[in-house]
Parts: C-alpha cells; structure tokens; sequence
C-alpha cells in the first residue's frame, strides 16, 4: 500500500478503530476547521491546509467505481478518509491491481498530473469516501513548491516503491501468499477484520483464476484463519495469516 507518512507515524498509522469514517467530512465541501483522516491532507501545515481546504469536495467512493481510467486525463486528484482504491493495469482484457490507496495517500499521482494522463485504471475496491480537488488546482499548488509539493514527491515515490514490489511479487509469489498479503493489506488500511469483496474481484486484483482464490480461501477458512460468506471475508487469526503470507507484507509494513 502506498503510504504517505503524516508528521507524527504515532499520532496517524495507529487511528483507534472507532474512528468515524465519516470523521471530518462535511455535506459537500470540506469543513476546514477539522483535519480529514487523509494522512497526506494530515501533513499539511496548517496554513496550507486552511488555504486548500475551501476548493475541496467530497465525494463518495463506491464499490466498482473507475475514477480514473489508464491513459485518460486525470480530472480530479482524490484524498480518500476511508475506503481503499485499487490502481490497476490491463492489457487484453486481464487485469491486475499494482498499488492500492487509501487513507495514507492520494489518487491521481504526480505523474497523472504532470502527463495529464493516468498510468493506471482507478478502482473503488473497498468503499468510503473522499476529498477531491480538480488536477488543475493541485497541479497548480504543486507549482508553488509549497507543502503539497512535498507530499506529492513523497507519495509518487512510495507508489514507485509499490509499484516495484508487486511486480516482483506478482511474479514471484504463489496465488495463496499473495492473497493472504492482499487480505492483511485491506485489513489494515480499512482498520476492518470484514473485508466486502467477492472472489470474482479478488481473483481480477490478483490476476488470477477465480478457482485458485475460491481454493485459497477455502484451505484458510478450513484451517480457521479466515471466516467467508457470501461477498465478505472476515480474518480471525491474523498472525497466522501472516504465516501464510510472502514476505512482502511485512517489507511493505517496514517501509511504509
Ligand atoms: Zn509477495
């Protein structure tokens, strides 16, 4: 997962679980007089942020939504509070997700803006919802070479980082290490043990045959590390899903 490191890694990575996902979010526009739970809005100063916040909308993110497609304008640059948007490349008719986003980073990287194109497709994988700017506005304030610039700069290069590790991994690693990886990655960026996500989806994100991800799912769910039911997978022995996962999830944790 892509991750912005806020200014306190404490006072941010470690939200409490009954954090509202509505928290900070207003009607439409944002209410500035409350910090969003986006770790890159986070790591703003204040001053920037109280500038910022009034051309901010919000919007919702909806399971399956595109919010930008590959090679296309970027027209918004999103900050999701909660939720989590799965960056995807296609090429005849497959998929696979390469980086995910959710609250510790932001949807329409640097180089979408610069290119004015995106590198990759943007999928609401797991619902929530969002602060947006127009690309044109966060462009703009990255031309200033304020505090946004910096936060872009560390993003483009954590989604690099990402980007890199999941080709190694997508290449390297076994469908069942992967998808436990993919299952403690939601986990912890939606800060929820019940992930909503068929194996239909599952199987698009990593590229493989739904047969081998209903397999996986049931070999966990038999040896009681998982629980499953129609459109959820809920994880009920996280260290031993970590067990089974490639170790790219814990180097994404160090790094991130
Ligand atoms: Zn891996």
């Amino acid at each position: 997962m892509v991750n912005v490191k806020p200014p306190s890694r404490t006072q941010f990575l470690h939200s409490p679980r009954s954090h509202s996902h509505r928290e900070g979010v207003s009607a439409n526009r944002s209410n500035h007089s409350q910090r969003p739970r986006n770790h890159v809005l986070q790591a703003l100063p204040t001053n920037d942020w109280e500038r910022l916040a009034p051309q901010m909308r919000h919007a919702l993110l909806i399971s399956g939504q595109t919010l930008h497609r590959a090679g296309q304008p970027t027209e918004r640059v999103y900050f999701p509070n909660a939720g989590l948007v799965s960056l995807v490349a296609e090429s005849e008719g497959a998929s696979i997700e390469v980086a995910a986003v959710g609250r510790n980073g932001m949807i329409g990287a640097l180089s979408d803006l610069s290119s004015k194109s995106a590198f990759a497709t943007a999928v609401v994988g797991i619902p929530g919802n969002a602060l947006w700017l127009p690309a044109g506005v966060a462009y703009e304030e990255f031309q200033r070479g304020g505090a946004l610039r910096d936060v872009m700069l560390r993003h483009t290069a954590a989604l690099l980082a990402e980007t890199t590790r999941s080709a190694l991994c997508n290449r390297l690693h076994s469908v069942e290490e992967r998808l436990s990886r993919w299952l403690l990655s939601v986990g912890d960026y939606t800060d929820c043990e019940t992930i909503d996500v068929t194996h239909e989806n599952i199987a698009r994100l990593l590229g493989t045959r739904r047969s081998g991800v209903t397999v996986a799912l049931g070999s966990f769910a038999e040896s009681g590390l998982i629980d499953t039911s129609r459109g959820h997978v809920t994880i009920r022995a996280k260290s031993q899903l970590e067990d089974r996962a490639c170790g790219c999830y814990r180097k994404a944790l160090a790094t991130g």
